[in-house]
């Protein structure tokens, strides 16, 4: 799971970053209108937690440009201004939720997770393929209701191919979503690979009945067997 921050504030741009990077996700971040705009042009995210005032611009019409690009990432407004106006605003734009600062990182993690499985997963905390269901607010996966342990970018990858079963996934696409975006600065995918491979041989010793399947010179495609 991906989030990208777009907050000019540092020091709480900081704090957001760490705390959500504590509960595991993958967090990246942006100071200013501009640096969100492109990042949102080149990069895919699964939530965005959006400030209102940026120093270049105003975050209610990134959140227009985000709707006119027709993305899928989840919005929460995080705002100073706490109008009903911007909030109103917000919602009628399209935007997920909204959280005047300021906010607790307790509150601010609930509602992520809550805006992610009511997006992604229609309101349900679990994701089930073939005999394997992964629970995604405890990061627990089960094979035939028996634990099954895994690291956290092993993890990653499954719950990532377990939203797009049979779907044929392009391997950098894969890696920026589970490593980060500077990763399309890398030479080659192997460290995909090896991971890849462990949770293979994983999945099989538990014998899920799903299979993570090369396509060669393409990416992966998770089959249910
Ligand atoms: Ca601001």
């Amino acid at each position: 799971m991906k989030i990208l921050i777009i907050e000019d504030e540092p020091s709480l741009r900081e704090l957001i970053q760490r705390s959500l990077e504590k509960e595991r996700y993958v967090v990246e971040t942006a100071d200013s209108y501009i640096v969100g705009l492109r990042k949102l042009e080149d990069y895919d995210y699964d939530c965005i937690l959006l400030d209102i005032m940026l120093p270049d611009g105003d975050g209610l019409s990134l959140l227009e440009k985000i709707k006119d690009m027709r993305k899928r990432e989840c919005v929460i407004i995080i705002s100073a201004k706490d109008s009903l106006e911007d909030k109103v605003s917000g919602l009628d734009l399209g935007a997920d939720d909204y959280l005047p600062k300021p906010f607790h990182m307790a509150e601010l993690s609930a509602r992520v997770k809550s805006v992610i499985r009511r997006r992604h997963y229609q309101g349900s905390a679990s994701v089930e393929v073939g005999n394997v269901s992964v629970f995604i607010d405890k990061r627990q996966v089960t094979v035939e209701g028996k634990n099954l342990d895994l690291n956290k970018k092993e993890y990653d990858i499954l719950l990532y191919f377990a939203n797009c079963p049979g779907r044929l996934v392009d391997k950098a696409v894969l890696a920026e979503s589970v490593w980060g975006d500077h990763i399309d600065q890398v030479d080659n995918f192997d460290f995909v690979y090896a991971q890849i491979k462990n949770l293979r041989k994983k999945l099989n010793a538990a014998g899920a009945n799903i299979e993570i399947k090369a396509v060669y010179k393409f990416g992966y495609k998770l089959i249910v067997e």
